[in-house]
């Protein structure tokens, strides 16, 4: 299994969330349908099953590499270069 070495160089703690939803979705009139947190700079994007799937955009436009999930009850983090669950 590869090893990622992203999740080490994140900050600690985690940024706080920038807001409350996707706001590209909110720019967009889109419904995100999962939030996603980047846990580089905090920015807060929908998930692949959204329709704009900013979370992944944001991680194309800026390289950051690690996002977590945004919902409650979920605790899971996944790297975008490595492909990996964290
Ligand atoms: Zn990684
Ligand atoms: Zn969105
Ligand atoms: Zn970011």
């Amino acid at each position: 299994m590869k090893q990622c070495t992203h999740a080490d160089a994140l900050p600690d703690p985690e940024p706080a969330p920038l807001g409350e939803t996707c706001p590209e979705c909110l720019r967009d009139g889109t419904d995100p349908v999962q939030l996603r947190l980047c846990l580089t700079c905090g920015h807060v994007g929908c998930c692949d099953s959204s329709p704009r799937r900013h979370a992944t955009e944001h991680h194309n436009r800026t390289g950051h590499p690690v996002m977590r999930t945004h919902e409650p009850g979920e605790d899971w983090r996944w790297c975008f270069v490595d492909h990996v669950l964290l």
